[in-house]
């Protein structure tokens, strides 16, 4: 049978796509290829976010298709994800030597395109168009052998797309309308997952918070008496009169109904969720942390900028001011909770004290880490468009400094571990040491300590003592064994 060799660019959602697009393959018969030199199919999963990600995978589809012809005539080539979706057959009119471009919505037809492929039944195949459904067909998952080690960790994909339509991103047009998966169904994957030895679960979504926003998340579409709930972005809508309480009950958005579901599930350990919007964080979400102890004490909470000019620009939905009220509260409900998030320097605009109010936010808040991207101008969207577009060195010198300032406040928040017990769950070698063991936090820091394979899978209690750059190292010696 054929091997394959998938390379994976951009976000966890990509990562989790490229993962059910692999085991798909591999229940058909596929083998999975350590690289692009020993496959006979190599599929780059692309991402469109910024201008950078789509140049670096044509980069390398040009390259790999440079050596496969003198190397390996009859590999087969295909672009899958948001490039795909966005060029579609653009990419076979710039490399005619690309066979497959499959869009967002169609990862589960990978198989079956390129059986056709294989078999010379079709000489290009390019689907990029919608299909209702498609939200439920992320669902297979490569936890033991082929690709992995025994897993202990898994991330489920809760739905598809995103409805936001903030300015500056590609998203909503590459991965479509916001189409939520129902919770039987997820919880039903979840279970599985456990029965298979997977301790942790991360729910994944580009915006997860507003899970459930359309139609019924308890039976399947078109069943009898549908059972509808608001959204977590309705509900706690700022300007509006909080609709939280009524008589003394706090209401339930769909996702922390979903959370409560899967958090009954025996023998799961820990929930992790990502990425919410800061708009969708209401009270009924908070109050969740405080009171399921499954859901970890960690939340990636993308901020974009400081300032309220910008975010309004941004079309973000929150301000600064709401921000913060978000952080001290989910602070209060669960102390030492890791707050992470996601900056972008150089919106168009963006004046110095714009920039400033982003880096004063960045030390009111102390994140333990922030990713920081550099304005990238994508095609089609508002702030393409926007006038006052940041020349490369304003933008290189204010990521500089940011990011300058988020490893001096992840350093001084890593080194408070120093001398303190933590519990971790283990997942396995380290990436960087295989003679060493990694877990992680439950506030999401990864500790590197010399156990063995015994102890993946494993709860322990360590005791750190020394901090790396965004990791902690914890003493062998005082691992509860
Ligand atoms: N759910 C996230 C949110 O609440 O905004 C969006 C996830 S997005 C795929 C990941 C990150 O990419 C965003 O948070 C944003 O910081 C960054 N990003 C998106 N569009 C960008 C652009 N045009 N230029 C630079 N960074 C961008």
């Amino acid at each position: 049978m054929p091997s394959v060799y998938i390379k994976t660019y951009g976000c966890q959602m990509n990562e989790r796509d490229s993962e059910a697009v692999a085991a798909q393959l591999v229940a058909k018969g596929y083998s999975l290829a350590a690289s692009e030199h020993v496959a006979d199919v190599v599929l780059l999963n692309t991402c469109s976010v910024r201008d950078n990600a789509e140049q670096t995978a044509l980069n390398k589809m040009t390259s790999v298709i440079g050596l496969g012809k003198k190397e390996r005539p009859g590999q087969i080539y295909g672009f899958m994800g948001c490039m795909a979706q966005s060029r579609g057959k653009e990419l076979i009119d710039r490399l005619p030597d690309v066979d497959l471009v499959l869009g967002t919505q169609k990862f589960h037809r990978a198989a079956e395109y390129l059986d056709e492929l294989l078999a010379g039944k079709r000489e290009r195949i390019v689907d990029t168009a919608d299909e209702q459904g498609s939200e439920g067909t992320i669902k297979e998952h490569l936890l033991n052998g082929a690709a992995k080690d025994k897993a202990v960790t898994a991330f489920v994909s809760i739905m598809q797309g995103c409805n936001q339509y903030c300015t500056f991103c590609i998203v909503p047009y590459t991965r479509g309308e916001e189409r939520s998966r129902t919770i039987p169904d997820i919880v039903a994957e979840c279970r599985q997952l456990v029965a298979q030895g997977v301790k942790e679960i991360t729910l994944l979504g580009q915006i997860v918070t507003s899970y459930g926003r359309r139609g019924d998340v308890w039976t399947a579409a078109g069943s009898e008496a549908p059972r509808r709930f608001q959204d977590a972005t309705e509900l706690h809508d700022a300007k509006a009169p909080s609709p939280l309480r009524s008589a003394g009950a706090l209401q339930k958005s769909a996702f922390v109904q979903l959370i409560e579901a899967v958090h009954e599930i025996e023998g799961l350990e820990r929930i992790r969720f990502t990425s919410p919007h800061p708009k969708g964080y209401g009270d009924d979400l908070v109050e969740a942390y405080a009171r399921l102890p499954k859901l970890v004490e960690s939340a990636h909470l993308p901020v974009q900028s400081g300032s309220d000019r910008v975010l309004k620009l941004m079309h973000r939905g929150y301000t600064r001011a709401r921000y913060l009220e978000v952080i001290r509260k989910l602070r209060a409900a669960r102390p030492g909770i890791g707050i992470t998030s996601d900056i972008i320097v150089g919106f168009p605009g963006e004046t110095e004290a714009d920039f400033e109010e982003t880096l004063s936010l960045c030390r009111e808040v102390e994140f333990d880490n922030a990713y920081l991207f550099k304005y990238s101008q994508r095609k089609d969207t508002p702030a393409a468009a926007m006038p006052d577009q940041l020349p490369e060195p304003i933008i290189e010198e204010r990521h500089a400094r940011l990011l300058e300032l988020i490893n001096e406040i992840g350093k001084r928040k890593y080194e408070t571990f120093v001398g303190r017990q933590t519990q971790i769950l283990v997942e396995g070698p380290s990436r960087k040491n295989s003679a060493r063991m990694s877990g992680r936090t439950r506030c999401n820091k990864i500790v590197i300590f010399d156990g063995s394979e015994r102890h993946r899978g494993q709860l322990l209690d360590v005791k750190i003592t020394r901090v790396g750059s965004f990791t902690l190292y914890g003493d062998p010696a005082i691992v509860g064994l």
